[in-house]
């Protein structure tokens, strides 16, 4: 056991300790060897089958229990193929025929049905490829004395370490058991990254080497503030972290007296501090964090880790209870932002070489076939709107004509509902995210058709400085405090405000606790974040003249780099 200390990207602070618990999510190389004996290799393969059984039924009791029967029977289909005997036979005759090992036959022989049902027309028969796929990898990796992630239920603390992790694979998460998590891949504003925030998940992305240097249990301190990682620490090294770990309690039991309170500025400039949520289980987390309104819902994660679209029915459901859970508080719902690095397979997408500058978010809604995915979302909004205070807001705007007909499908879908005798609200608010360049730059053109704006830095960023968000290579270029950002971040806000319009920021910017400072100096109205930000962000307004900020906002706007900006606040902040 040696010790080490793993440098990364800090995605998600907060401390933890404990054991690690290794994903392999890579597929096993299978060589053409010759096998120890038919005889032999048959019953490695059927004792793995029926090991693959018996975690597949542990998966479908723990998937009932957390997520609900319909998501169960995913692992339901995945038994049906393990008990299918043409499957299971056609393995038998390789391994006899051929003298194959097991995995080398049943790799060849998933191969063949898999490609069989990617033939065929009906989309139903065709997903049934993905379950092939998957219940071979865990036979397989079950054959190689591996663990397969999805069926051996986590039910210790652990800190995850994985070469990567899916949005739809953090989603799984349990946030009882799961301590933290590391990846060798991603950023701080990949979408894992930013669910294990609005998971309240300490997590260090960027890991390189971590599946290398950690082995399966070795015990593990991650401090997701910092970005780094201990493996196998001294005990005076843990007992120094456990103390770090109590001050960041009674740090949190101290921001939480602030919790009730509106958020004004020194100087008693009011702004709103909303969370940003995945799914209609983080509203709580939001609330008890003080958050004064939803400023972003991500709509997609609904969408996601999932073989079909969510129906009309459970989306409303959805919308429903967040509306409600948030009384009059305001909810922006995204309408839903695919693609980047948020795959829909239900979609069944080409790949494409630059998926960020690709077919996603509105572009996608207003060019599928019928709009249907589009409209299906719209109306259960609209027949939720009655619930609550809810504001739509559109992704990934670009043009005006993209905004006019987004507005115009909704004012369709509005009209629909209203003459079939459904009630809509009639007060909710259209909004856009700037988050691309030009409608940042025609800000004061998009203005007077919108009713607030959300600033998406998480993308304006990216394509402003031309620097994948997700590329760790060029995230030096990747600057928040890039004068260049700062400057199109206050031509959208005095553009809104010379219409009388609110300006939001719903980026990872707005939780930032040094860019807080200018965010206000610029006039920013609301700040949406993750509910583990929202008490510090408040804490640090109450005690920043608005009015000074804005004279270090202007010095920040004539400087010549991020460099000389962070120096600035940094001055500020201590
Ligand atoms: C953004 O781009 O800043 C944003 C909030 O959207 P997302 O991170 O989901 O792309
Ligand atoms: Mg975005």
């Amino acid at each position: 056991m040696s010790l080490q200390m793993l440098k990364g990207i800090g995605a998600s602070s907060g401390i933890a300790i404990a054991r690690a618990y290794r994903l392999e999510t890579q597929e096993p190389v299978i060589e053409k060897v010759s096998s120890r004996g038919s005889q032999s290799e048959l019953q490695r393969f059927e004792a793995a089958v029926e090991q693959g059984k018996s975690q597949l039924k542990d998966l479908m009791e723990i998937t009932a229990q957390r997520l609900g029967s319909e998501e169960a029977r995913i692992f339901e289909a995945h038994l049906l193929v393990l008990s299918d005997p043409e499957l299971l036979g056609s393995v038998k005759d390789k391994i006899y025929g051929d003298a194959v090992t097991a995995e080398f036959a049943l790799k060849e022989v998933a191969q063949e049905i898999i490609a069989a049902f990617e033939s065929l027309n009906t989309e139903y028969l065709r997903e049934r490829a993905g379950d092939i796929r998957d219940v071979t990898r865990r036979v397989l990796t079950t054959m190689g004395g591996q663990l397969y992630y999805n069926h051996n239920p986590i039910n210790e603390a652990v800190i995850i370490v994985a070469h990567d992790l899916t949005p739809s694979d953090t989603a799984q998460l349990d946030r009882v058991f799961v301590k933290g998590f590391t990846t060798e891949t991603g950023g701080r504003t990949s979408h894992s990254a930013i669910m294990a925030r609005s998971m309240e998940i300490p997590a260090v992305v960027g890991t390189a080497g971590a599946m290398n240097e950690i082995q399966q249990n070795d015990l593990l301190i991650l401090d997701g503030g910092a970005g780094k990682l201990l493996v196998n620490p001294s005990p005076e090294v843990i007992l120094q972290y456990e103390a770090k770990l109590l001050e960041e309690k009674r740090q949190q039991a101290e921001w939480s007296l602030l919790a009730e309170r509106c958020t004004f500025s020194a100087d008693g400039h009011q702004v709103e501090l909303a969370g940003n949520i995945g799914c209609p289980d983080d509203v709580q987390g939001v609330l008890d964090h003080g958050g004064e309104g939803i400023g972003l819902f991500r709509t997609e994660f609904l969408y996601m880790g999932r073989s079909e679209v969510p129906s009309e029915e459970e989306q409303f459901q959805a919308y429903k209870t967040v509306l409600e859970k948030m009384k009059d508080k305001a909810v922006v719902v995204r309408t839903i932002d695919i693609g980047g690095d948020k795959e829909l397979p239900s979609l069944k997408l080409p790949k494409e070489d630059n998926p960020f500058l690709g077919f996603r978010a509105i572009r996608l809604c207003l060019e599928t076939p019928g709009q249907e995915l589009f409209r299906t979302q719209l109306r259960a909004l609209l027949r939720a709107s009655i619930y609550g205070n809810l504001k739509i807001m559109f992704p990934m705007i670009a043009t005006l004509d993209e905004l006019r007909e987004a507005k115009g499908v909704l004012q369709e879908e509005k009209q629909k509902l209203r003459s079939a005798g459904t009630e809509v609200s009639d007060s909710i608010a259209i909004g856009m995210m700037v988050e691309i360049p030009a409608s940042a730059v025609l800000a004061d053109l998009f203005a007077p058709e919108v009713d607030f704006f959300s600033i998406g830095t998480n993308d304006l960023i990216q394509y402003t400085m031309a620097a994948d968000r997700m590329n760790g290579r060029v995230s030096y270029l990747y600057q928040p405090y890039n004068p260049a950002i700062l400057r199109l971040i206050k031509m959208v806000i005095d553009a809104a405000h010379s219409h009388g319009k609110w300006v939001g920021m719903c980026g990872e910017m707005a939780g930032d606790r040094a860019a807080i400072p200018l965010l206000l100096g610029l006039g920013l109205d609301e700040f949406s974040m993750s509910a583990s930000s929202i008490l510090p962000a408040r804490s640090s307004i109450l005690q920043l003249s608005q009015a000074e900020m804005g004279v270090i906002a202007q010095q920040a706007l004539g400087m010549s780099s991020a460099g000389q900006v962070a120096a600035l606040v940094k001055r500020l902040l201590h």
